[in-house]
């Protein structure tokens, strides 16, 4: 089958021509002709199957007739991130490339008074993140009787983040005559009824099971000792024995903390890196991705919330530094690499306390995963005795030795790296963005509390900064930690610091910070 077989209008073809594209994949071939023809389109799949082509093309072929009309954008694209919306115009405009289309980009971080000026000038295509479009809405700019076609892309990850009631909301704004394409990678129950409830007698176009993990990837795991000083140890020892085959990586944390940490310490150990995650300013994490694009920058630090559905071609490699604690992340994290068919490696640190995460991977997968260099049986424990031990309280011993062969580790250990290796031990429960990071801190002694009292200063100013846009409660307007009573806790996890005590419910008095 070649494109020109599936309906698409010259223009868009001769675009699809100059993009170097000569056969349709699963998802374009299988979505496109239906897509054409104003039908619903459920279509699982994931990202690297080119399934943003496959709505992006048949759009714009449709748009072709009609004009938009000031604050009425005539379609409208749903995506759960800044990145990912910023990725769907760059599709936009390289395929439109012979239409005169106007695209309006709509997303956190950035001033409203840009995307009013291109709502008011009239939007064929509006992309955008579902908590500004509602902001622009309730602003007043922003009109969704005129949508005729609605997309709704990376469904599993709206859920996730605690998008849906935002998308339940925006999907009864725009009128029941409207062409639905929706896109999931995966399809759990909530997704499920969310598709009964707003797409009328779909077609179901499924290119891979959603499980699946490409099999031109080799995946490894890596035994490593649970502190933080073992596992970046570990970490540095595998970029280094890769280094001869490794282009660039992508590496994983579960947490922004993390992977705020992970990043300064490969720095002091001059690996070229950079970090990306959901507190970064917009600007700021475009701009880290475009020098990990050119790249300009080897490795890459991130969280799953800031990469997933990112279109990274050619990475090499891709570390798990910390084993996700859903099994589907796992194939979300591997799939960065051997992307279009090409080979790529994920080596994932595993410590003796993430075997029953390494199970639910395994089984998900449907495989078993080999060891690098021997199982988690010949891990020595890190001096002192403490790999694996519970969680220290209040009067438990201290963190007894080191690893000599770790002096900078050691310098550059802070009251956050304490509050990260807490949580570490503990239970992976689930936590929202904006909880407030005083939800970690147990009282120790004078000196501890003192420089975590600094650590959650700093960490509550860098979380003022992040756009509530994203990775936020769908209730719009309150700061506070919300509960999402819609979602099971699962889902409630982002790529936030896991939470020990309380959790959601933690009493007003243990925000305030102490005076020392
Ligand atoms: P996506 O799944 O939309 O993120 O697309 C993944 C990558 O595949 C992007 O870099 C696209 O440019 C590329 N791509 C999309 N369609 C095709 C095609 N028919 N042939 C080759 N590459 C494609």
């Amino acid at each position: 089958m070649t494109f020109s077989d599936l309906g698409l209008s010259p223009k868009v073809l001769s675009a699809v021509t100059d993009a170097g594209y000569t056969q349709p994949t699963p998802i374009q071939a299988g979505a496109i002709p239906h897509a054409l023809l104003g039908k619903d389109i459920l279509g699982i799949a994931q990202t690297g199957t080119g399934k943003t082509a496959s709505f992006v093309l048949p759009m714009l072929t449709r748009l072709e007739k009609g004009r938009a009309r000031a604050r009425m954008p005539r379609t409208l694209i749903l995506e759960p991130t800044r990145e990912l919306a910023a990725q769907v115009e760059e599709n936009f405009i390289r395929y439109g490339k012979n239409h005169k289309l106007n695209i309006a980009l709509l997303i956190g971080g950035v001033s409203f008074d840009e995307q009013d000026k291109k709502l008011e000038r009239g939007a064929d295509v509006l992309i955008a993140t579902p908590g500004r479009l509602l902001d622009h809405r309730e602003r007043g700019k922003l009109l969704l009787n005129g949508v005729e076609i609605l997309v709704i892309d990376e469904a599993d990850r709206m859920l996730d983040m605690g998008f849906i009631p935002d998308i339940e909301r925006i999907c009864e704004m725009i009128p029941f005559t409207r062409q639905t394409l929706f896109f999931s990678a995966t399809m759990p129950p909530e997704i499920t009824k969310l598709t009964e409830k707003f797409l009328h007698a779909p077609v179901r176009v499924e290119v891979s099971k959603a499980a699946s993990a490409a099999t031109n990837i080799i995946q490894r795991l890596v035994k490593s000792g649970s502190k933080p000083w073992d596992k970046r140890e570990t970490l540095r020892n595998l970029m280094k024995a890769e280094d001869a085959e490794l282009k660039n990586a992508i590496i994983f944390c579960n947490r922004k903390v993390e992977v705020s940490e992970l990043f300064r310490s490969l720095l002091k150990y001059d690996f070229d890196a950079g970090a990306l995650h959901g507190d970064m300013d917009q600007r700021a994490r475009m701009q880290m991705l475009a020098n990990f694009r050119d790249g300009k920058l080897r490795y890459l630090v991130a969280s799953d919330v800031a990469a997933r559905g990112l279109d990274i071609p050619d990475v090499s490699h891709v570390f798990n530094y910390d084993v996700p604690i859903h099994a589907e992340d796992y194939v979300h994290r591997i799939g960065r690499t051997g992307r279009a068919g090409r080979s790529g490696k994920s080596f994932t640190i595993a410590t003796k306390s993430d075997t029953k995460y390494i199970d639910a991977i395994e089984r998900l997968i449907g495989n078993k995963i080999e060891w690098h260099d021997g199982d988690l049986s010949t891990v020595v424990a890190s001096e002192g005795g403490e790999d694996d031990a519970p969680r220290r309280g209040k009067g438990a011993p201290r963190r007894a030795g080191r690893k000599d062969d770790d002096r900078k580790d050691r310098g550059e250990r802070k009251p956050r790296e304490r509050h990260a290796r807490h949580s570490e031990d503990a239970a992976p429960a689930t936590v929202r963005e904006d909880q407030p990071v005083v939800a970690e801190v147990e009282v120790a002694d004078i000196g501890e509390r003192r420089a975590r009292k600094d650590a959650i200063r700093s960490e509550n100013t860098e979380r003022k900064s992040s756009d509530r846009n994203e990775q936020r409660a769908p209730e719009r307007g309150d700061t506070r930690p919300q509960r999402d009573s819609n979602r099971p806790a699962r889902h409630r996890q982002e790529d936030n610091d896991t939470t020990v005590g309380f959790g959601d419910d933690m009493p007003a008095f243990m925000r305030i910070v102490a005076k020392v």
